[in-house]
C-alpha cells in the first residue's frame, strides 16, 4: 500500500490559513502560449473525463492512477450504472445529467461503442412522493423525456412487477444505465489517442509548494511530476491525500450489489421487457435487468458501515443478501428463490450534503480537488469533466453546491 502522509505540505499551509488569490496559472493563458501541463490523478469516472477534457482544450495533460481506470477497488468499477434525471429537488444534478447524456452519445458516436443503453428508468413511488414531484417540473425544464403513469397503468405495463402500494410512476425516457468499467477504459483509450499520456503508479503529495502553487508531486517509482497545475480526482481516497481540506468530508461506506439469475429463456427480466427500476418506498432500493446478461440486479442505496477501499475484503454478507432476496420475492415474484449468480463490494464516496466536491485547494491556487460523487456521480462523469476543465483553464469558481465553503460554519448547507 502507497503510504500517504498525514498532513502534506499543503495541508498544514491551509492550516496556517494562508490566503490566494486568483490563479497565476491561468493569467495570460491561452492556447497558443508556451503549452501548460496538467496532472489529473485518478482515473476512474471523474478524472478520466477531466483529463480528456482539459487536453482537448489544448494543454498536455498527465493521468495517473494507482491501479488502473474502472479498476475493482475504484469508485467508478464494476459493469454498470444508473442514468437518471430524476433528482428531487437538485436541479443541479437534473441539468448535469442533460448535458452528460449529450456527451455520451456523443462520444459512443465518436469511438463506435455502446456504452448507453436508453431503456428507461421507471420510479415507483408509494406514499411519500415530494422527491418525485419536485423533480417533474426539473426535468422538463432540463429537457428530458418523461412520462407519469398512474399505480394501475404501471402495472398493466409491467406485469412482471408487484405494484402493490405503488401509486404512480416516472418513466424517464432518456433514462437507462451505462456500461461502467468499460467506459472508463474508453475514455482512456480516447485520450491516448487524442495525445494524453498515461502513468499507472500511485501519488503522494510532495513538499514543492512555492508561492501558493504545488510544484510537483512524488510518484511509487520514486520519481517526482511537475506541472503547472493538478487536479487530484481521487474518489473515496480523496480525504487521505487531504486529510485537512477534505478529511472525512468524504466517506467511504460499503455497498453491496447482487445479480440473480432468470429462469431460463424467460424474457420478462431482460432489458428487452423492462427498464431500470428505482423504488423509492421504504429506503431506496434500485436495479437493472439484465445488464448484459450478468443477470438481474438489485442494490440498496442505503448508506452502508465505513469502509477502507484499499484493504477493505469485498465480499457480501448473509444479511445483505437475504434482505435482497424478500425484497425480489416481493416485488418481483417471478424471481421469488432466483440464484445469486454474481456479487460485488462497492463502496460510495460520500460527501456530508451528497453534494460533489468540486473547488480549488484553499492553499494553492493550481490545485483542484474533485471527488464526493456520493453514489450518483457516475453519470455526470463527461459532464463533470468539462466543467472541471473549464474552471482549471478559465480560472472561474465552480458552483456554490460544490464549493469546499459551504462546509465552513454558518455557511447555508446546499439544496
Ligand atoms: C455500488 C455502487 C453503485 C453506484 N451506482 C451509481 C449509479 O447507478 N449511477 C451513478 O451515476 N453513480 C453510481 N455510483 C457512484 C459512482 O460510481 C461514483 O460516484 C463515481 O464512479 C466516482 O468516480 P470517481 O472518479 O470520483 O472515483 P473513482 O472511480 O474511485 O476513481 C478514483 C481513482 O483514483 C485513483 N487513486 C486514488 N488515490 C490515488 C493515488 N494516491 N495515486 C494514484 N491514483 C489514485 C484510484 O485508483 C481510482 O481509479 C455508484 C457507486 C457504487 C459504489
Amino acid at each position: 500500500m502507497t503510504r500517504i502522509p498525514r498532513r502534506s505540505f499543503l495541508e498544514s499551509c491551509a492550516a496556517a490559513g494562508t490566503a490566494l488569490g486568483a490563479s497565476p496559472f491561468l493569467k495570460g493563458w491561452s492556447p497558443m502560449s508556451k503549452q501548460r501541463h496538467v496532472v489529473v490523478v485518478g482515473a476512474g469516472a471523474f478524472g478520466g473525463w477531466t483529463a480528456l477534457h482539459l487536453l482537448r482544450r489544448g494543454v498536455r495533460v498527465t493521468l495517473v492512477d494507482a491501479w488502473g481506470p474502472g479498476n475493482s477497488r475504484a469508485s467508478s468499477g464494476g459493469e454498470t450504472r444508473v442514468i437518471r434525471g430524476t433528482y428531487g429537488p437538485r436541479g443541479i444534478y437534473t441539468h448535469l445529467t442533460a448535458r452528460a447524456l449529450q456527451l455520451w452519445k456523443e462520444h459512443e458516436r465518436r469511438w463506435h461503442l455502446k456504452l448507453y443503453h436508453p431503456i428507461g428508468v421507471l420510479w415507483l413511488v408509494e406514499s411519500d412522493e415530494a422527491y418525485e414531484k419536485a423533480a417533474l417540473p426539473l426535468l422538463k425544464e432540463a429537457g428530458l423525456a418523461f412520462e407519469e403513469l398512474s399505480g394501475a397503468e404501471t402495472a398493466r405495463r409491467y406485469p412482471q412487477i408487484n405494484c402493490e402500494r405503488v401509486r404512480w410512476s416516472i418513466f424517464e425516457k432518456d433514462g437507462g444505465y451505462l456500461t461502467a468499467r468499460r467506459a472508463c477504459a474508453a475514455v482512456l483509450e480516447g485520450f491516448l489517442a487524442e495525445g494524453g499520456e498515461y502513468r499507472q503508479l500511485a501519488v503522494e503529495l510532495g513538499a514543492r509548494l512555492a508561492e501558493g502553487e504545488l510544484r510537483g508531486i512524488k510518484l511509487s517509482d520514486g520519481a517526482t511530476l511537475a506541472a503547472d497545475a493538478f487536479v487530484f480526482a481521487c474518489g473515496p481516497w480523496l480525504g487521505r491525500l487531504f486529510p485537512d481540506v477534505i478529511g472525512d468530508r468524504v466517506r467511504a461506506t460499503r455497498q453491496e450489489v447482487f445479480f440473480f439469475g432468470t429462469p431460463p429463456g424467460d424474457q420478462r427480466f431482460t432489458e428487452q421487457a423492462l427498464p431500470v427500476w428505482a423504488d423509492h418506498g421504504r429506503g431506496f432500493i434500485y436495479g437493472i435487468p439484465g445488464n448484459e446478461w450478468r443477470g438481474f440486479k438489485v442494490a440498496d442505496d442505503t448508506r452502508g458501515p465505513p469502509f477502507d477501499p484499499t484493504t477493505g475484503e469485498r465480499l457480501p454478507t448473509p444479511e445483505g443478501l437475504k434482505a435482497a432476496r424478500e425484497y425480489l420475492a416481493f416485488r418481483f415474484p417471478g424471481l421469488k428463490g432466483a440464484p445469486l449468480v454474481e456479487a460485488r463490494v462497492c463502496q460510495y464516496e460520500n460527501s456530508p450534503d451528497e453534494h460533489f466536491i468540486i473547488d480549488r485547494h484553499p492553499a494553492a491556487t493550481n490545485v483542484w480537488v474533485v471527488g464526493g460523487g456520493s453514489g450518483h456521480g457516475f453519470k455526470h462523469g463527461p459532464a463533470v469533466g468539462e466543467l472541471v476543465a473549464k474552471l482549471v483553464l478559465g480560472g472561474e469558481a465552480a458552483p456554490p453546491e460544490f464549493r469546499l465553503s459551504r462546509f465552513e460554519p454558518g455557511a447555508r448547507p446546499g439544496g
